[in-house]
C-alpha cells in the first residue's frame, strides 16, 4: 500500500534546487577580476591585489605624545613637587620643524605633540608637571624651567617605527579598503593602490507592460520599477551598473539590448523567466548561448535562469535572469547576484549578518519552500525582536522598503509562529536606515 502523506511540505518538486545548490552553480562561473591602480580615495569598498610594504617607518622619527619638555630621564629622576628640577631651556620644537641643537646635561627643549624629539632627549615632561604655569603667572620668563615629577625613559615618546616598521607588510592582498586602510596607505606616503577592479553590470527589464519613470501613465501600463531597484543593489555592493533600459518582449528588440551587454561582466535581466510566460527570453538567450531555467525553492522568487551569453572577443558573459516581481527580483539579487559581485570584487565571503530574534507575527510556508519574510527587526531589552512587515506578496515592494532583514522559514517548516525563535539575514541594521525628519 502507497503511504502518501497530506502533508504538502513532503511534495516539492525533486527538480528543484536548493539556494545553496543554485548559488554554488552560479559561483562556479565568477572569479575575481582583474587589478588596476587607482587612486586611495577612489577605491573604498575594493579589495587589494598588492601586499602593501612600508618603505619608511611610520612614525619616521621619535615624535612626542605630549605637549611639554624634551629632556634626560637621568637628569629628572630625583624631581618630585617639593624638590623641583631646574633645567636650562635652550629651545622650542613644534610640529612640523626639526629640532635646533640637542639636550644636553642639564637642559631641556620646549616640545609640541608630534614634533621630533630631539637628539639627547629621551623623555617628555608634560607641561603640567612643571612650574611653566606659575613662572608665567610671576612673569618670570621661560629661558629655565622647573620639573615637578621623574620621568622614566622613553615617557610621552612614540618611538620611530611604533605603528608600521620599514619593509613590514602594513596591509595584505585581499584586504577590503576602509576608511582606516585608506589612513594607512596615506600614512605609508602612498598616493595610488593597486585593487581588484569593480564589475560593470548590465541591467535590463523587459516586458511590453513597462514605462520609464517621468513618462505619463498609459492604460495597462506600469512604471518600470526592477532596472531602478537592481542598479541601485548593484552599486550599493560595489559594482557598477549599467543601465541597458526596457526590452520589448519581442526578438528584435531583445537582440538590440542584449548587444548592449556584450562589454560588461555580467548581465542581470529580470522578468520573463516564469513558466508559462510569454517566452521570448528564453529564446533570445539560448540563441546566443547557453541557458538554464531554474525553479529554486524559495519563496520569493521561485524562478531563476541562468546562463552565459557569448560576446564577440570570445568571453562568455555571464548572465542571471531574475523574476518579474519586485520583491522576488531583489531578494533573488541578495542571494545570488551580490555574492557574484563580491566575488568578482576579490572577496572570499558574502555572507551577510544574521541574528536570532522573537518573532513577533506568524510567517507561513505553503509548499516546502524556504521563506525569506520581510521583517523590521527591533533591539528592545537585550533581545532582537522581529516584527513581519506587512503584505508578503511578491508584488508588495513596500514591505521590502519597510523591513530590515529577511526571516527564514526552513523548507521542512510548515509554519513559525509568534514567540518562536526566527532567524534572520539582515539587510540593513537599524541605526544604518534611521532618517531625520523634522
Ligand atoms: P513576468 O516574470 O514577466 O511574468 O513578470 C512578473 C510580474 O512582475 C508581472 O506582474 C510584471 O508586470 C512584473 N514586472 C516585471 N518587470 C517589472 C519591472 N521592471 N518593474 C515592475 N514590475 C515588473
Ligand atoms: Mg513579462
Amino acid at each position: 500500500m502507497a503511504l502518501v502523506s497530506a502533508d504538502s511540505h513532503r511534495h516539492h518538486d525533486p527538480g528543484m534546487l536548493s539556494v545553496e545548490e543554485a548559488l554554488e552553480r552560479i559561483l562556479g562561473h565568477f572569479q575575481a577580476l582583474e587589478p588596476e591602480e587607482k587612486p586611495i580615495l577612489d577605491a573604498q569598498g575594493q579589495t587589494l591585489a598588492e601586499n602593501v610594504t612600508s618603505s619608511l617607518d611610520v612614525p619616521p622619527w621619535p615624535n612626542s605624545a605630549m605637549d611639554g619638555y624634551a629632556v634626560r630621564a637621568q637628569d629628572v629622576a630625583h624631581a618630585g613637587p617639593e624638590s623641583p628640577v631646574v633645567l636650562n631651556v635652550i629651545g622650542t620644537v613644534a610640529a612640523g620643524q626639526s629640532p635646533r641643537g640637542s639636550v644636553g646635561p642639564g637642559t631641556a627643549i620646549r616640545i609640541m605633540t608630534g614634533a621630533p624629539v630631539p637628539p639627547g632627549a629621551n623623555a617628555v615632561v608634560p607641561f603640567e608637571q612643571t612650574d611653566e604655569i606659575q613662572r608665567r603667572v610671576e612673569g618670570r620668563g621661560l629661558d629655565h624651567i622647573g620639573v615637578l615629577t621623574a620621568a622614566p625613559a622613553g615617557a610621552n615618546v612614540r618611538p620611530a617605527g611604533e605603528d608600521i616598521r620599514r619593509g613590514e607588510v602594513a596591509l595584505r592582498r585581499g584586504a577590503v579598503l576602509r576608511p582606516a586602510e585608506i589612513g594607512v596607505l596615506a600614512a605609508l606616503g602612498r598616493r595610488t593602490v593597486r585593487v581588484v577592479r569593480r564589475p560593470v553590470v548590465g541591467v535590463l527589464s523587459t516586458g511590453d507592460e513597462l514605462l520609464r519613470p517621468g513618462r505619463p501613465l498609459k492604460a495597462g501600463k506600469i512604471y518600470d520599477a526592477n532596472s531602478y531597484s537592481v542598479a541601485a543593489a548593484v552599486a550599493r555592493y560595489g559594482g557598477i551598473p549599467k543601465p541597458l533600459g526596457i526590452a520589448r518582449d519581442n526578438l528584435p528588440d531583445l537582440h538590440r539590448k542584449l548587444d548592449h551587454a556584450l562589454a560588461a561582466d555580467m548581465l542581470i535581466t529580470s522578468a520573463g523567466v516564469s513558466k508559462g510566460d510569454y517566452d521570448i527570453v528564453k529564446e533570445a538567450l539560448v540563441q546566443r548561448g547557453r541557458v538554464s531555467f531554474w525553479s529554486v525553492r524559495m519563496r520569493p522568487g521561485k524562478p531563476v535562469a541562468f546562463g552565459t551569453l557569448a560576446a564577440p572577443d570570445g568571453r562568455q558573459v555571464p548572465h542571471m535572469g531574475l523574476p518579474g516581481n519586485p520583491v522576488s527580483a531583489l531578494v533573488v539579487f541578495e542571494l545570488f547576484s551580490r555574492p557574484a559581485i563580491l566575488k568578482m570584487l576579490g572577496r572570499i565571503s558574502w555572507e551577510k549578518p544574521s541574528v536570532e530574534a522573537a518573532l513577533e507575527g506568524p510567517i507561513r510556508n505553503s509548499d516546502g519552500r524556504r521563506v525569506y519574510a520581510r521583517v523590521q527587526v527591533t533591539r528592545r531589552d537585550g533581545r532582537y525582536h522581529a516584527q513581519p512587515a506587512g503584505p508578503q506578496g511578491s508584488n508588495i515592494l513596500t514591505s521590502l522598503a519597510r523591513c530590515n532583514g529577511l526571516a527564514i522559514c526552513p523548507e521542512e517548516v510548515p509554519h513559525l509562529e509568534a514567540g518562536q525563535p526566527v532567524r534572520v539575514l539582515m539587510l540593513d541594521w537599524p541605526e544604518e536606515v534611521q532618517g531625520y525628519c523634522g
